[in-house]
Order: C-alpha cells, then sequence, then structure tokens
C-alpha cells in the first residue's frame, strides 16, 4: 500500500512540473500572427518616436552619422568599445583602397565587476589607463606621423543623447551598470577628463554606440548594409534613415540627405509581447523596473535568468531537483546565458553537460535523464521566444524602411526581384549559439516568405562595434575630409 502510495504522489508532482512546463509554453507562444503583430507594431513605434520625443517607448536617437565609411579611408586610428560585458582597446590601419584594413590589434578584457557599480571617475580612469598602457606598447614604432594627435572612436553601448557626432549626454543605464553621476553628463567629456588626467593626449572623433559602430564595419565590407543589430549582453538596432522622415528634427540637412538612427529597441513595449509571470518576477528585481522591456525577454543577460525563475517554480512544485531546494537555484542570475546554450546544444545521448551544469552552476546532483531532458525544453522555449522576437523586430525595420516585400518592393525593384539588403549583426546570441540563430532565421523565413527572405543576408560581424567607431573616427578626420 505504502509504495503505491509514494508512487501516486511521485507521479503526480511530475504531473505538475509537465503543467508548469505547459503553461509557460503556452505563455511564450509567438505564433506567425502575433509575431506579425509584433513587426507592426515596432515599425508604427519607429514612426511615433521620429515624430516626436518622447513620442514613443521607442527614443529613435540621432547620431548625426550621415555618411557611413566606403572603404577609401586610409590612416591609423583606434577604438575603445565599452559594451556589457568586454572593453576592448583597438588600433587599426587603414590602406585607403577599397576596404583594405592593413592591421588591426584588438585587446580585450573583461569589465571589472566592481566598476559596474562604483564611480563615475573610476569607470572613465579605468579606461583611459588601459588605453595608455595599449599605446604605451607601440613604443618607438612610427604609427603615426610626428606630432599628430591620435585619433579615437568610442563605441559606448548605451542610449547616448547625441550633441554632434563626437559628444553626447548619457540618457540611462541599461545591462546593470548603476553609476552615479554619469547620467546627464557628456561621455566624450569624461573620457577626455580622465585622459588629461592620466596624462594621454588623444582626441574622441566619434562617439558611437555599438550597433552604429557594427553598421559602418557592415558597411565599409558591403554598401548594401542598411541596418545592424546587437543580441549579446543587451540588444538594439539602427538603420538608415531619410532625413525627412525624421519629422521630430525638421530642417535636419545632411549630405547624403539620410542619417543612421539609433532605435534603443530594447526599450520596445507592445501588447502583443508573450509575457509571462517570470518575465514580471525578473523585471521586479532588477534594477532598471519597467525598463528596457524588449531586450530583457532577448538578451543574453536575461535569458539564462528566466530559465533559472521557471526551474525555481518547478522546484517548488516537485522534488525533481530533490528534496532540498540547491541554494544556488535560488540566487539571481546563477544561470548565465552561455550555459543554457551549452546545455540546450547538448547532443549526447545522456545529455552529460546538462547533467554537468546543472550540478556545477545550480548544485543540482545528478538528476534522472527525465529531468535533464525537461531542462532542455525549458532553455529552448526561452530562447525560441527570444530569437523569435527579435527576428519580428528585424522584420519591423526592413518594414519602416519598405524592405519587406509589401507595397511591391518600394525599395526598389529590378527585374522582378527585391533589392538585396543587409542586416549586420553582432553578439554572442547570434554569431555563437547555433539553434537561436536557426530560431531567427527560420522565423524571418516564416513572416517576410522565402522569396522576400532571400534577399535579405544577415551579415556576422565580430569586434565590429569597435571597428566601425575606428572608422568612423576616420571617415571625420582632417585627413580623409576629401571623401565626402
Ligand atoms: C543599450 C544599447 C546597446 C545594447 C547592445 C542596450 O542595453 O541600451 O544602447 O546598443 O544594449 O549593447
Ligand atoms: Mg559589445
Amino acid at each position: 500500500g505504502l509504495l503505491v502510495g509514494r508512487r501516486v504522489k511521485s507521479r503526480r508532482r511530475w504531473g505538475r512540473v509537465v503543467g508548469v512546463l505547459r503553461e509557460f509554453e503556452q505563455g511564450c507562444a509567438t505564433s506567425i500572427g502575433r509575431l506579425r503583430q509584433v513587426v507592426d507594431a515596432m515599425a508604427v513605434e519607429m514612426h511615433a518616436g521620429l515624430a516626436s520625443d518622447g513620442g514613443s517607448k521607442l527614443k529613435m536617437l540621432l547620431t548625426f552619422v550621415d555618411t557611413l565609411p566606403n572603404g577609401s579611408e586610409k590612416g591609423t586610428f583606434y577604438g575603445l568599445d565599452l559594451g556589457g560585458t568586454n572593453f576592448r582597446v583597438l588600433r587599426v590601419q587603414l590602406g585607403g583602397s577599397r576596404s583594405s584594413i592593413l592591421g588591426c590589434q584588438v585587446e580585450t578584457q573583461p569589465i571589472p565587476q566592481h566598476l559596474l557599480t562604483g564611480s563615475n571617475e573610476e569607470l572613465f580612469d579605468f579606461i583611459a589607463t588601459r588605453l595608455k598602457i595599449f599605446i604605451e606598447k607601440e613604443g618607438n614604432e612610427d604609427v603615426l606621423p610626428l606630432g599628430r594627435t591620435r585619433e579615437l572612436g568610442f563605441t559606448f553601448s548605451f542610449p547616448i543623447r547625441q550633441i554632434s557626432v563626437s559628444s553626447g549626454v548619457l540618457i540611462k543605464w541599461t545591462k546593470g551598470f548603476s553609476i552615479e553621476g554619469t547620467v546627464g553628463g557628456d561621455v566624450t567629456q569624461f573620457l577626455e577628463e580622465a585622459m588629461a588626467r592620466v596624462g594621454l593626449d588623444m582626441k574622441v572623433s566619434a562617439l558611437v554606440n555599438d550597433t552604429v559602430g557594427t553598421l559602418a564595419l557592415s558597411h565599409y565590407h558591403d554598401e548594401d548594409t542598411i541596418a545592424a543589430v546587437i543580441i549579446g549582453t543587451g540588444t538594439n538596432a539602427c538603420y538608415v534613415e531619410r532625413t525627412d522622415a525624421i519629422i521630430k528634427c525638421q530642417g535636419l540637412l545632411t549630405n547624403s540627405g539620410g542619417m543612421v538612427v539609433n532605435i534603443e529597441w530594447g526599450n520596445f513595449w507592445s501588447s502583443h509581447l508573450p509575457r509571462t509571470p517570470y518575465d514580471v518576477a525578473l523585471d521586479d528585481e532588477s534594477p532598471n523596473r519597467n525598463d528596457q522591456g524588449f531586450e530583457k525577454m532577448i538578451s543574453g543577460m536575461y535569458l539564462g535568468e528566466i530559465v533559472r525563475l521557471v526551474l525555481c517554480r518547478m522546484a517548488q512544485e516537485s522534488d525533481i531537483f530533490g528534496d532540498a531546494p540547491a541554494p544556488s537555484l535560488a540566487a539571481p542570475f546563477s544561470l548565465r546565458t552561455p550555459m543554457v546554450a551549452a546545455m540546450h546544444e547538448d547532443d549526447s545521448p545522456d545529455l552529460r553537460e546538462v547533467g554537468r551544469i546543472l550540478e556545477e552552476a545550480l548544485q543540482i546532483p545528478v538528476a534522472p535523464l527525465k529531468t535533464r531532458r525537461l531542462v532542455v525544453r525549458v532553455c529552448d522555449v526561452v530562447s525560441r521566444r527570444a530569437a523569435r522576437l527579435a527576428a519580428a523586430g528585424i522584420v519591423g525595420i526592413l518594414k519602416k524602411v519598405g524592405r519587406d516585400g509589401s507595397g511591391g518592393f518600394a525599395g526598389g525593384r529590378s527585374k522582378g526581384k527585391p533589392r538585396r539588403t543587409v542586416v549586420a549583426i553582432e553578439g554572442g546570441l547570434y554569431a555563437g549559439y547555433a539553434m537561436f540563430r536557426e530560431y531567427l532565421d527560420e522565423a524571418v523565413g516564416e513572416i517576410l516568405g522565402e522569396d522576400v527572405a532571400q534577399s535579405v543576408v544577415f551579415r556576422i560581424s565580430e569586434d565590429g562595434s569597435g571597428v566601425g567607431a575606428a572608422l568612423l573616427a576616420a571617415s571625420r578626420s582632417p585627413e580623409n575630409q576629401s571623401t565626402f
């Protein structure tokens, strides 16, 4: 009797876990109909954000980048890339003929965690010091003609209200950064002051968002590039807009008639987004509540955390992860997105990697195969939703610029074929997570239809945001002025 009773109890518990999964799956559903609504909402919000400041959750920030590097730039330029996870310093030598990067030296290091919540000076002193060390290593090499000030492109991957192409004010922090005294201040000035403190003579010629750097590098190699997307620690996109469509800035004149607009799509919101109680819980525990809603469903900073929250709930409903709840399972951010990717892509028959990660990251003792399969399902649901929403965002941009095949290929029809459109993509989720990439590509195909989707090329870019900023510094340099 006892044995039967226990078996019934454990079966019932498993049933509850399956119930949690089902409910979560339904909450995350991204039918093609729903994705189309997200596409439309993205395009509509883009319009609204261009019409007036504060007209939308999308800030649609002017970048003052009106021409993109075309391959004719020459000289030696520097880049600094402060993103969400890593910090890069780099030097680029440009040959001046069609897309020839003669040399590129990059130094990457993780951003020390304490800087994320430290002081403004600490952050900028760190950056200036790393840059100084990098420059000092050049020694006596003749990298620059004597007496010329080194020119720098600064990639600062947070929302900035630009005053010019080389300066701008921080609107807010994202991605877990929370430093007092930076918001409202000019980022270029902060950096230049820090450079002066450490005794470094350099000039910030371009201050750019990472999406803009990525667009610049991709355009340097392929002039059909019209947009760039980042799906890394955070997520965002930028694209080339006609100046006459930027209604909130009437009379804006540029050489090209266009300007790159930083969408800041991480803050996109629409009632059509499939939001679950886990998303609400994640938002509640974040330092930026009610902010960056789209980002919290898509980017690398959050996917692992959503998976963890679902597993926590399952642990409450059952004993599938052991009798006593594992302390790490209850600790926010103990499951990182690279681990989600590794579990999701574990193709060993006994899901060995899943077992290893559960044990290592969450201190869950060897789980039976059935439980591991369940964990993989959760990873799949979270990543698939993220990839499909990002896909809808991208198609939203294509729709805004008339490259989505609707309206008879408004972007230009040549012999009945839609015009080739290149979208640059950077960040670990697309480049380093094959399942995510497949889901994204698949969703774009579903939404656009294979015919139109074939004209859209995703160009993966590595280190593009930093190199691109150096290229933008180059195209702004007096040395290269003749090119535009
Ligand atoms: C920031 C964007 C940035 C994106 C990707 C977001 O959190 O708001 O400015 O482009 O992350 O790094
Ligand atoms: Mg980055």
